[in-house]
C-alpha cells in the first residue's frame, strides 16, 4: 500500500476494472457519486453492475489487520502477538500459556 492514495483515481480504477463485465453498459446510472478532494470535485456515474461489484468486493474483503475478535471485550484490535490493545487480554496458544503461568504464580503467592 502506498502512502498517498488518490481517492478519485482509486474509484476510477475500480469502475474501469468492472465496466467490461457490465451486462447493461448503456443503462442510466442508479446513482451519481460526488467526490470533493484537494484537486477539485468529480462526479462518478454508478451503474447497478458497479454497485453489485462493490457489494461482492465487500463480502470478500478481509482486512490484513483482522486477527479476530477479543473474547474478553469484543474488540477488533489484536496485535501480531494476539494481544488485545483495548483490554490487554492475550489470545492464542502463547496467550494461554502466559495466562496459565500468571495464574499459577498468583496461586503460589509469587
Ligand atoms: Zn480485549
Amino acid at each position: 500500500m502506498t502512502a498517498s492514495l488518490d481517492p478519485a483515481a482509486v474509484i476510477a480504477e475500480f469502475i474501469d476494472a468492472v465496466a467490461p463485465y457490465d451486462p447493461a453498459p448503456d443503462a442510466p446510472p442508479v446513482v451519481l457519486l460526488g467526490l470533493r478532494t484537494a484537486h477539485g470535485d468529480q462526479v462518478f456515474p454508478m451503474s447497478d453492475h458497479l454497485i453489485r461489484a462493490m457489494c461482492r468486493a465487500l463480502v470478500s474483503y478481509r482486512d490484513p489487520e483482522d486477527r479476530g475478535e477479543c473474547v474478553a471485550c469484543g474488540g477488533r484490535h489484536l496485535d501480531e502477538n494476539l494481544h488485545c490493545r483495548d483490554c490487554g487480554q492475550l489470545h492464542g496458544v502463547l496467550g494461554q500459556v502466559i495466562a496459565d503461568h500468571l495464574r499459577r504464580a498468583a496461586e503460589a503467592g509469587d
